[in-house]
């Protein structure tokens, strides 16, 4: 029984799960570079305020999901809910702006939400999202989700559903908002405790509220892609235009709104079936006001979008998970010289690349044999007094029972026998 254990909705990652985290990383890094974008760090921590400002008093991560302390020094701290609004921070901060226009990033982290920990929704979770700043064109949408797209190719993940819709902006969509409230005033009776408050306080939200008694009483809601303005309208229909020409399939869907205030225009999501009740697998929008906002220069529009990873790592096969990595070469010494041997000649192989184990100079052959059998190695190198005094060391395949000798310092050897 172990004495301390981790908090509730918080998981170890270990091996071989890791290894589909690192084949999504992986894949990302690979997919991300190929369309210009940068990797960017930001602290876990940041002044609440940040947070409070950008994603907006009203929502469920303000609300009731951040973690928030004061510091030894009495300022309000939070542990970062999600990315966006420090990557902003970070770019309006560091002058980013001032690099060729559109600027791409993107960042990999945990994230901290204090939730009702279930299936795919953790207290502290992974996510990998990039932001694209500069530019208001819809092909920039188009492009950042074909990057999904690719990406979703090349992680062999083909069961899922892009979901886009537009919110539009602070011209149209406060005559929207009248229609909501009207709409959700007159079912008022009807709706959950949290959409109760969120009709004062945030009545975009009441759209994507998971009770089931509001789910059912929204069928008829008035449609955000009819109260869009010109502008807006236009943008949302280019970027579909963009998405047919890319060949990308998605669905319209005027019910996602997502949850945080800084969201204008183009919002989209990329659900699954398999996941249950957390069927969102990525979700973003476009935020055109939130770099001036913070204080940066005017007309930086921007869009962006995070992975959950957890609930990606769920949906990947990863055929090649193993609890150990493959080794080339197991070293088995027998005896303190051998041993010192052995492990200097390790050292020199990795320097050329190969990957190695060196075994303890106390153990007996046979505990050797049965070690590097259960660490998946290709070959053992056995050492002994013996292969000492002739200058050559012993190696056995380990697929096969071949054995042969190489000379006992010759790099080369050891070399040629993994080609
Ligand atoms: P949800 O509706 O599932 O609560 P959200 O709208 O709060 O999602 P975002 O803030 O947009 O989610 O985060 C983007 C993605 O990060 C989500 O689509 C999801 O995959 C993942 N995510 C969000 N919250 C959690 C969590 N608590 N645990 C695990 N993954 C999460
Ligand atoms: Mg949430």
């Amino acid at each position: 029984m172990s004495k301390y254990n981790t908090l509730k909705g918080v998981a170890d990652i270990c091996p071989p799960d890791i290894c589909r985290w690192q084949t999504i990383e992986d894949t990302v890094r690979e997919v991300f570079t190929l369309y210009g974008f940068n990797e960017i760090r930001t602290p876990i921590i940041e002044y609440t305020e940040l947070f409070t400002r950008s994603i907006g008093q009203s929502t469920d991560i303000v609300d009731k999901e951040m973690y928030t302390f004061t510091d030894r020094g009495g300022r309000s701290i939070s542990l970062r809910p999600e990315g966006t609004a420090s990557v902003v921070r970070c770019y309006v901060q560091n002058n980013l702006h001032t690099l060729p226009a559109p600027q791409r990033f993107y960042y990999t982290g945990a994230m901290f939400r204090y939730e009702r920990p279930q299936k795919g929704r953790f207290r502290q979770f992974y996510q990998i999202g990039a932001e694209v700043f500069g530019s208001t064109s819809p092909k920039v949408d188009a492009e950042l989700l074909s990057m999904i797209n690719v990406l979703l190719k090349r992680l062999r993940i083909n069961d899922t559903t892009l979901e886009i819709n537009s919110i539009g902006c602070a011209e149209c969509r406060p005559r929207f908002r009248e229609e909501i409230v009207a709409f959700f005033s007159a079912r008022q009776g009807h709706l959950c405790a949290d959409c109760k408050v969120r009709l004062k306080n945030n009545p975009l939200r009441l759209l994507d509220c998971k009770n089931e008694h509001c789910v059912t009483i929204r069928g008829e809601t008035p449609n955000i892609l009819h109260y869009l303005c010109d502008n807006c309208n236009e943008h949302h229909q280019r970027l579909k235009d963009l998405l047919y020409a890319l060949g990308i399939s998605f669905v319209e869907n005027p019910m996602i709104v997502r949850g945080l205030d800084y969201y204008t225009r183009t919002t989209f999501e990329v659900t699954t079936q398999r996941l249950g009740a957390q069927k969102a697998v990525i979700a973003g929008g476009r935020y055109d006001n939130l770099v001036h906002e913070f204080g940066g220069p005017n007309g930086m529009a921007a869009i962006g979008f995070a992975i959950g990873m957890e609930r990606m790592a769920e949906l990947i096969d990863a055929p090649g998970m193993r609890y150990q990595l493959p080794q080339q070469l197991y070293f088995a010494p027998i005896g303190k010289e051998a041993e010192t041997i052995s492990l200097l000649l390790c050292e020199l192989l990795r320097i050329k690349g190969l990957s190695v184990l060196c075994g303890e100079g106390s153990l007996s052959l046979k505990r050797h044999l049965k070690a590097s059998d259960r660490f998946n190695v290709s070959f053992v190198i056995i050492i002994g007094q013996e292969e000492i005094e002739k200058g050559e060391a012993l190696w056995r395949r380990l697929s096969d029972g071949q054995q042969g000798v190489v000379g006992i310092a010759k790099v080369e050897d050891y070399l040629r026998l993994i080609q």
